[in-house]
């Protein structure tokens, strides 16, 4: 059969694997690729340079609140992290770094916005449609994060203002604050960091709370230039160094899935940090979160509450009515005339924004599949989408560790699919349906025993109340489970057609 008759565009580049984005884990995976001798695919990015959210979010004080010598690749280890959490310029030049030294740079087609992806049932092939061009592949991987699209809040009168505005993740740097009223909405991990770095400059500052977070103390310094000897001479002290965090990050784990009772000791810690930084008592009433610690992410910043008592910042916690052309007011009556917003309010990271474009077996979409909720096998393959992978799929996210982890633990997994696809000489490979529905059971069991499933309202929750972000174990489980690969868990199959291009 011709690509004519199967629908193929006469243009279409054919490769064996499409993998989307070019962040930790689109990286990641043509690394593995590349060991693995497979040299036949391309990486689509919709920017002009690699590093995902790293590129993304620059901000001022965008840091990962994850130290560095674990988030990172375990075969990638950096003797040179400059402090205990990386900054976004550390981190995006490592991945740039890495991009390099891997030469992944002539797989990547920068400038390809994924438009479509539409699985071809006769042939196992995927037709995947870009802004850049279309291309044939057997396999489609993604890597396109689950916090890659900003969001804008749904408060009315929006879209009214005329006054300048940005979000977070598209930060304005032409922009100057200075001597300007500005508003900041949201106080989440991304606001925490930015608003003391920017809160000397306006005129006015206008913190709009809608839910307070439960904050630690940020324990940060830079690396002595005899510790980074240390490491480059005798690389057993990075490792060791590695394991002390990986450890004490999975430790949380006890209180945040097996015995919610123990995170006390993180309230306690939590309600000093604030009894400590917030002298007055009705801004310490309004900052002190009322839901279980841990239940939202738990932040850490040692600048955040100094911030919000200087005297030209004020924190407006009724909640906000509408926002007019100039001006925002507030639940209470207040009103606040503002030059500037910037919107700290977080990203789509439930309802994949790419999953309305995929289109798998029998013209299903994946976005109506997940309607009530985001789930996968593994977090990475969906019954009804044969030879479609995520890495960060539903339920993989971490309230407590590095994600570069549970990527790495992603990548291989999805290389054992691959390498038994090739041994059977299947031309499709997919999840059973029993096997996907008996693993979320089990996994949404657990989640209702979480400290995440206490009554908070977070973006780990779909908005059915479904928790579809989060892994409910230690990463080490999510590991053993990956590598536990058993063939029968799929079918392999070869296609009805084989299509020429
Ligand atoms: P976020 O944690 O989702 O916070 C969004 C903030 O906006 C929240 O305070 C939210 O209030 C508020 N908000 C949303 N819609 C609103 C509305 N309609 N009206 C008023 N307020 C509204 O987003 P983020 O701060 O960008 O962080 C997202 C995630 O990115 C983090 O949890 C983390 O995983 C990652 N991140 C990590 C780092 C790091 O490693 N240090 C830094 C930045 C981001 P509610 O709480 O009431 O919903």
């Amino acid at each position: 059969m011709t690509h004519v008759a199967l629908g193929i565009p006469k243009s279409c580049i054919e490769t064996r694997i499409i993998i989307i984005g070019t962040g930790f884990a689109g990286l990641g995976m043509a690394i593995r690729l590349k060991e693995m001798g497979i040299d036949d695919f391309i990486i689509i990015e919709r920017a002009s340079d690699v590093g995902g959210t790293w590129r993304d979010n620059r901000y001022p004080g965008a840091a990962c609140d994850v130290p560095s010598h674990l988030y990172s690749f375990s075969f990638e280890p950096n003797n040179e992290w400059s402090r205990v959490y990386p900054t976004q310029p550390e981190l995006e030049a490592y991945l740039q770094n890495v991009t390099d030294k891997w030469d992944l740079r002539p797989h990547i087609r920068f400038a390809h916005t994924l438009t479509g992806a539409h699985y071809q049932q006769n042939s196992g092939h995927w037709l995947v449609n870009t802004s850049g061009g279309d291309f044939r592949a057997r396999f489609v991987i993604s890597g396109n994060g689950g916090l890659a699209e900003p969001k804008l809040p749904d408060i009315p009168g929006v879209e009214n203002f005329s006054g300048h505005h940005f979000h977070s993740a598209t930060w304005d740097h032409n922009y100057s604050l200075a001597g300007k009223r500005v508003a900041v909405i949201g106080t989440g991990a991304s606001a925490i960091q930015f608003v003391p770095k920017i809160a000397d400059a306006p005129a006015k500052l206008s913190v709009y709370q809608r839910t307070p977070n439960w904050i630690i103390p940020r324990k940060d310094r830079a690396y002595h230039r005899l510790e980074k000897w240390l490491f480059k001479r005798l690389p057993i002290t990075r490792k060791l160094l590695r394991g002390k965090i990986y450890c004490q990050n999975e430790i949380r784990v006890l209180g945040m899935v097996l015995h919610p009772a123990l995170m006390k000791i993180f309230r306690m810690i939590a309600s000093r940090h604030i009894r400590r930084q917030v002298t007055d008592p009705s801004l310490r009433t309004t900052v002190t979160p009322t839901f279980p610690i841990g239940c939202k992410r738990i932040l850490i910043s040692n600048d955040w509450y100094p911030a919000l008592q200087k005297p030209n910042v004020e924190v407006l916690s009724s909640g906000i009515k509408e926002i007019t052309a100039t001006s925002i007011i507030g639940k209470d009556g207040s009103e606040r005339a503002v030059d500037c917003i910037i919107f700290g309010t977080g990203f789509y990271a439930t309802d994949n924004p790419i999953a309305a474009m995929i289109h798998g077996r029998d013209g299903r979409v994946l976005a109506d599949v997940w309607a009530n909720g985001e789930e996968a096998y593994l977090g990475s393959s969906v019954h009804g989408f044969p030879n479609f992978f995520f890495i960060v799929g539903p339920n993989v996210t971490l309230g407590h560790s590095s994600m570069v982890y549970m990527i790495e633990t992603q990548i291989a997994a999805i290389s054992r699919v691959l390498t038994a696809a090739n041994a059977l000489a299947a031309d499709a490979v997919e999840v059973r349906a029993e096997v996907q529905q008996a693993y979320n059971k089990e996994l949404q069991n657990r989640l209702g025993g979480s400290v995440w499933a206490t009554g908070c309202d977070s973006w780990y929750k779909h908005r059915s109340g479904k928790i579809t972000q989060l892994w409910p174990g230690f990463t080490f489980s999510f590991r053993r489970r990956n590598r536990d690969f058993k063939q029968a868990d799929y079918t392999f199959s070869k296609a009805r057609v084989e299509a020429t291009i």
